[in-house]
């Protein structure tokens, strides 16, 4: 593949995907997301790499099996999502995809990292971050997570 998609391309995806899906953004330097309050918070997307981190984000709302009690499958899936939703995928995206899962791959192996779940599902990546500005528009009633995407692609 050698067409490019471009920065504008790429933020203007993450608007648009948000908008179908319902899901509030909030800027941030650390990235997260809310599975229950349908919000992500990332930094600007000005990079290939902010781009996958922001739909990476919406993976943990649209994504397969983001109820699961597992960092780890979240983590996956999230990045799964992110992949199979990219205007463009590429290798540089790959590899920041592979190092934060081996991030969690390695947080998984400690024993006191496993039992640290349940309560509201937030994903924090890759460290937790202080949320200090919530937009709080979230709809009551959230759509149901579909797999893959609706709206733009
Ligand atoms: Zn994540």
């Amino acid at each position: 593949m050698t067409y490019s998609v471009t920065v504008a391309q790429m933020r203007s995806h993450v608007r648009q995907l948000c908008e179908a899906n319902r899901i509030a953004i909030n800027y941030d330097r650390h990235a997260s997301a809310s599975y229950r309050e349908r919000e992500i918070w990332i930094r600007a997307v000005r990079s290939s790499r902010a781009y996958a981190v922001a739909l990476h984000e919406i993976g943990h709302i649209l994504g397969r099996y983001q109820l699961s009690r597992a960092t780890l499958v979240r983590e996956r899936h999230a990045w799964d999502w992110a992949r199979r939703n990219a205007l463009r995928w590429t290798p540089e995206m790959r590899r920041h995809a592979d190092r934060c899962l081996e991030h969690y791959a390695r947080q998984e192996s400690i024993p006191q990292h496993k039992a640290t779940l349940g309560g509201p599902l937030v994903s924090q990546f890759p460290s937790a971050g202080d949320v200090a500005h919530s937009a709080a528009n979230a709809p009551a009633n959230p759509l149901t997570p579909a797999n893959g995407i609706r709206g733009v692609r």
